[in-house]
């Protein structure tokens, strides 16, 4: 029933919101009729999900939203994948998202544009936008995302959901398509701060088969829920209410302080001086590590393959036609920033400021418990409104991105409204602290 309702709201709304790319409706409804045979024996037995297309799942189509991937059945699952299978959980399908991951607004998927189930004319977020939009429009109570500088957060917080992006380290990248490596981390987007901590407790762990996962044992985010926050401290960095903030969004994080505040919390002003760099650091390092990741996309090994005179032109082919703008934009930055003569003058030297952001985040988070802000500067804008400006867009993620340069969890939870649109609250802790974001979001929730 549950898998069948999932499928008929999908059905109701995706026309509108394409959210998904793709559907497995066959062998889900199988999945579910199986498991109506069987006793439940978890939370998960039976839970429809959604997941986002860039986690590998096997024989069921991948395209990382890229036409150059339109044909790509994978062999295996995702580490993530075979943790929720092994719980019985019903995947409905493979989410949209900017290709690649590559966006802000999910427009650069080279398929349909996800909307705002609040508001169709504009963007949902992204790059997880079709991970968020499915869960605000009531399609799967939950969905997996990815987030690079902001993929998780942002989208969740255009469309009024709960988003994680766990610890650098504490799920395993395993079958997420490689965008920029050192950045990544898929997480869980819910309704609920409760079905966060579910969804992270069943996916965290360590995985031998992702040489970066954290060989340390997953707390209980579980039993941080209902737990007191009185003598809390909270730091709000003062670049994080800024210029370039919406005064609806200001307004709503300070009533959420306020609501911490009666709640026994108490907060000061920080500075987090350095974020300032962390756009201009992120693009340069995200891009060099995406132009060699995306190299193996030659036509040969993975994807669709055109026809070429020979293997160069091959080549040449499959990746001028597969790649999107963006795509190719990314890949010719990283591209130039790594090559022979300017590593110094701009890989080396991002590296250099993305330790002093770090370097930040650990100064703050040494006297204070929690860093609170907005997680995004303004609400969901209008589709079309910001597509020909990358500069723009790039900015779009200057409060998310500080956070993957450092490696630390942090969460978007829901905190009302501004202009009739979804405002998200941004909570970040100490590295594999996701308890305290837990405690925190859900006492505010
Ligand atoms: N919007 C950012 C970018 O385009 C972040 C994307 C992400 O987190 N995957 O790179």
């Amino acid at each position: 029933e549950l898998t069948e309702q999932s499928f008929k709201r999908i059905k109701e709304t995706d026309d509108k919101i394409h959210a998904f790319l793709t559907l497995d409706e066959e062998r889900a409804l199988a999945k579910a009729r199986e498991l109506d045979e069987q006793e439940a024996d978890n939370l998960f037995f039976g839970i429809p999900a959604g997941i986002k297309d860039n986690i590998v799942t096997k024989g069921l189509r991948t395209t990382c939203g890229s036409q150059l991937l339109d044909n790509f059945e994978p062999v295996h699952d995702a580490t993530v994948m075979n943790r929720l299978n092994e719980k019985n959980v019903v995947t409905v399908g493979k989410l949209n998202m900017d290709e690649f991951a590559m966006g802000s607004s999910n427009e650069n998927s080279s398929y349909a544009t996800a909307r705002n189930p609040w508001n169709t004319d504009h963007v949902p977020g992204g790059s997880s936008g079709g991970s968020a939009a499915a869960v605000a429009a009531g399609q799967v109570p939950f969905t997996l995302g990815s987030d690079t500088g902001g993929s998780i957060r942002q989208p969740a917080s255009f469309c009024g959901v709960v988003g994680l992006k766990p610890t650098y380290g504490r799920v395993s990248r395993f079958g997420l398509v490689a965008f920029a490596s050192s950045l990544d981390q898929i997480g869980p987007i819910t309704r609920t701060v409760e079905d966060n901590a579910y969804v992270l407790q069943q996916i965290a762990g360590h995985d031998q088969l992702d040489s970066t996962s954290a060989n340390m044992e997953v707390a209980d985010y579980t039993s941080a829920l209902n737990q007191d926050i009185a003598g809390l401290r909270i730091a709000v960095p003062k670049e994080y209410l800024g210029e370039g903030v919406d005064e609806g969004v200001k307004a709503r994080i300070q009533e959420a302080l306020a609501k911490l505040e009666e709640l026994g919390a108490t907060w000061e002003e920080v500075s987090l001086p350095n974020s300032k760099y962390a756009v201009a650091a992120y693009y340069l390092l995200a891009s060099s590590e995406a132009s060699a990741n995306l190299a193996r996309f030659d036509g040969v090994r993975y994807g669709v393959r055109k026809e070429g005179e020979d293997l160069l032109d091959l080549y040449k082919k499959s990746r001028s036609e597969g790649f999107g703008d963006e795509v190719k934009r990314r890949i010719m930055l990283g591209t130039f920033a790594l090559s022979s003569g300017y590593y110094d003058a701009y890989y080396k030297k991002a590296q250099k400021v993305r330790t002093l952001i770090r370097e930040d985040f650990e100064h703050v988070l040494n006297s204070f418990d929690v860093i609170l802000g907005p997680t995004v500067p303004t609400t969901a804008f209008k589709v079309g409104e910001n597509s020909n400006d990358p500069l723009t867009m790039y900015l779009k993620d200057i409060l998310t991105i500080p956070v993957n340069l450092a490696g630390n969890p942090a969460i978007s939870v829901p905190c009302g409204f501004s202009d009739g649109l979804p405002v998200g609250l941004q909570l970040i802790a100490k590295p594999f602290e996701e308890r305290t974001l837990y405690k925190v979001a859900h006492a505010y929730e």
